[in-house]
């Protein structure tokens, strides 16, 4: 067979190919391990050796030296030649105050729930069915509701990818023409504090579920006379009397049939002209590597949705009374789409 070299990676024999993504996993789990001991902040207060992170960690020195010299292997940090562990810009991320900080989100994808689900994973694939609920007889949302603990950290990883992403999208999306931005399931708001702090004539609503919104106060403090606050449940109906409704990685949530749902209730509580804007990734055609296709198995694991391609995108739009008018990429891995009410 002809030899298929990954963009961006030199051909390897393939045996050796299929080590490095086995090594995949154990990656993780070790990234989740160091993020979990708060191994990150301790060496950006200052670098130090394996064995006084071990001792102010109480874990066992040498076995935390092997994996931080793997994850020294990775990028994540680098091992001086006194044997004091630095941080890359990469490892940095791991730190729980960063500006950059991805800590939550490891925390939230790598263990507990996210984890269990993905062991799962034959399941999903033998049936369609979501991995998480199989596992745990609810869905995601009705266990974050009763997990309190584990819903704090799901929520604050939202809040770190927005964070990364937010900066992208409000930079490369004119909102100006719009009046009155309605955010459906916006989590903790940081996306509309963005995007509201960056457009001053913007009024803006954050909708979720109201165990969520309640958590909203730090991140839309200084717009609350800007900013309403709503919650509810978006099956049932939004909030209406915005110009244009905004949702993020909410849509790729979902299956067909609920996001028609949603979408459907978005079509009835804009005007005509009204317009929705979707952050999302799209599947690109090909062969490529994207994240978006290693995100759309999280969603098949998870939640029962599905990243789209703009094809789909538009057909799903088309049945709840929209008209797709252009997807306007950001710097980041995510597009606007923008579609119109007709
Ligand atoms: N848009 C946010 C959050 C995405 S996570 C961001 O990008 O940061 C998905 C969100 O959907 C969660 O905040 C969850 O609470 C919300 N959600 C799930 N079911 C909902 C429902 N029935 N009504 C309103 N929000 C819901």
């Amino acid at each position: 067979m002809e030899e298929q070299p990954t963009a961006g990676m030199p051909a390897l024999p393939p045996p050796i190919a299929i080590l490095q993504m086995i090594g995949g996993y154990w990656i993780s789990r070790m990234l989740y391990v160091a993020t979990e001991l708060g191994i990150a902040d301790l060496i950006d207060e200052r670098p130090r050796p394996a064995s006084e992170l071990a001792d102010a960690t109480g874990m066992h020195p040498r076995a935390l030296y092997r994996v931080l010299r793997a994850l020294a292997g990775v990028g994540l940090f680098t091992e001086d030649e006194a044997g004091n562990f630095h941080l890359t810009p990469i490892g940095h991320t791991m730190c729980r105050n960063a500006l950059d900080s991805m800590r939550a989100m490891i925390l939230s994808e790598l263990e507990g729930e996210h984890f269990d689900a993905w062991t799962n994973l034959a399941q999903s694939v033998k049936t369609g069915e979501i991995a998480f609920d199989h596992k745990y007889g609810q869905n995601v949302w009705e266990y974050y509701a009763e997990t309190p603990a584990r819903a704090a950290i799901f929520n604050e990883s939202m809040t770190n990818v927005s964070e990364a992403t937010n900066a992208a999208v409000v930079a490369a999306y004119d909102f100006s023409s719009i009046r009155k931005l309605v955010d459906i399931a916006g989590g903790h708001g940081s996306l509309l504090a963005g995007i509201l702090s960056a457009n001053p004539h913007l009024h803006g609503v954050l909708f979720d579920q109201p165990h969520v919104v309640n958590g909203s106060g730090a991140k839309l403090a200084h717009l609350s006379d800007r900013c309403e606050v709503i919650g509810g449940n978006m099956f049932q109906e939004v909030p209406s009397g915005g110009d244009a409704y905004l949702m993020k990685w909410i849509i790729h949530d979902w299956d067909d049939e609920r996001s028609l749902t949603i979408l459907k209730n978005c079509h009835r509580a804009m005007p005509e002209n009204g317009k929705l804007l979707l952050v999302e990734m799209i599947v690109p055609p090909g062969n490529e590597m994207h994240f978006a296709k290693l995100l759309d198995i999280n969603m098949l694991v998870m939640t029962g949705g599905c990243e789209r391609t703009e094809t789909e995108y538009a057909e799903l739009f088309a049945q709840a009374g929209f008209k797709l008018t252009r997807i306007v990429p950001t710097a980041g891995p995510t597009c606007v789409i923008e579609a119109v009410r007709v």
